[in-house]
């Protein structure tokens, strides 16, 4: 099969496939669609089955940044490069030396940043041989760690999401359930608790709860109910997938908004099935662009506090999404995915005339 007629294809602007004898390096980049601005979107290293598996995942993921860097309002495209290998076992500094001279040959067209599997460490050594590398600490660049910006975005998505449903987004009381409390969900949970809400909190890790406990007067559930707790929102912090056919029914929160990824098992049944059980779901990848909001403002040089208030605009999108999806009944996830194709068609439009 060839990769126009990958039921992911969606129009893909350009895939190129590397490989580097000397390190072993296999590698892809996607880049999705571009009328926005350069294709931007992290690097991910998996011990993919086969290259079908590692090229379904870049067209999924590149087109899951055109529309995140959409939604976001970025002057940034959606691309996405992936490495075939276990990134425990198999990355080396030439290896990744090999990666970045792939993103390089692409003139800047892909901005590569970090993904599962890739560390700050690999980052410079990928910059040591590109420049079309961002989101990782450079010096004198703002940046760094996205996640204190993903925990804003999230913060200020909640808030959102508790205005639509209660008319106020006055914090003060409301209970939100979180799991996971790790980089983003701890700070979220400290932005939450500084507005006056009361936290539940779940995670694997006793550090990361004993630190929610002592700092924040959190109350602990188990991780495997955390979802099911009564709560005003319950907002996944840890795992993708969190949104399923076991979990959904046992939801008793009136609204779904954290920072997890993916946290639809399935979008085309699970986002009808949050919805029609009067369930208010803040889209993953608009309410978690904090971090992207990050990245770009440190390839553009925006200063921390128009990152900040590019970061606080989520609330508003969010706002709209829900708007739209009330108006229309569709479930939300699919109205965002509207609005990030119709805001690149009307680039592509005025870009054309
Ligand atoms: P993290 O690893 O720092 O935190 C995740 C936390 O979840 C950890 O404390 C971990 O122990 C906990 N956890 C793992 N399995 C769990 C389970 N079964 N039940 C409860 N807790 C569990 O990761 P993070 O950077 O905070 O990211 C959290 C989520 O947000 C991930 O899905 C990530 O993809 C997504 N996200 C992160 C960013 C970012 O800027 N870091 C940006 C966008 C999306």
């Amino acid at each position: 099969m060839s990769v126009f007629e990958m039921p992911d294809y969606d129009g893909h602007e350009e895939v190129a496939f590397f490989a580097d004898k000397a390190t072993g390096y296999r590698g892809l980049i996607a880049i999705h669609d571009s009328t926005l601005g350069p294709a931007c979107g992290g690097t991910r290293m998996w011990a993919y089955p086969d290259s079908a598996a590692a090229l379904t995942d870049a067209l999924r993921l590149s087109r899951g940044m055109s529309y995140k860097n959409a939604m976001a309002e970025l002057p940034l495209g959606g691309g996405k490069s992936v490495i075939i290998g276990d990134a425990r076992t198999a990355k080396t500094p030439a290896l990744m030396r090999a990666h970045g001279r792939a993103v390089d040959s692409l003139n800047g067209r892909y901005i590569t940043a970090m993904d599962v599997g890739m560390t700050e460490a690999d980052m410079e050594t990928i910059a040591t041989v590109t420049k079309h590398v961002s989101g990782y600490s450079q010096p004198g660049k703002t940046g760094g760690d996205p996640s204190p910006m993903t925990a804003w975005g999230v913060f200020c998505g909640i808030k959102a999401a508790v205005a639509f449903v209660h008319g106020s987004d006055d914090m003060k009381g409301m209970r939100v359930a979180i799991q996971g409390v790790g980089n983003v969900g701890y700070d979220t949970a400290r932005h939450l608790k500084e507005a006056g809400a009361e936290l539940i909190v779940a995670d694997v890790n006793e550090k990361n709860i004993a630190r929610a406990v002592e700092t924040l007067g959190a109350t602990v559930a188990a991780p495997d109910t955390i979802h099911a707790e009564t709560a005003d929102v319950f907002a996944p912090c840890a795992l993708g997938a969190i949104l399923n056919d076991a979990t959904i029914p046992e939801i008793k929160a009136k609204i779904v908004a954290g920072a997890a990824n993916n946290q639809l098992a399935r979008p085309e049944i699970h986002g009808a099935a949050v919805t029609a059980r009067g369930i208010l779901y803040a889209p993953d990848y608009v309410i978690n662009g904090g971090g992207i909001i990050r990245v770009c403002g440190q390839i553009y040089d925006w200063s921390d506090a128009d990152i900040r208030a590019k970061t606080t605009r989520i609330g508003a999108t969010l706002g709209e999404v829900f708007a739209q999806a009330k108006r229309e009944g569709r479930p939300t996830h699919e109205v965002a995915d509207t609005i990030a194709r119709a805001r690149i068609e009307t680039a592509k439009r005025a870009k054309a005339a």
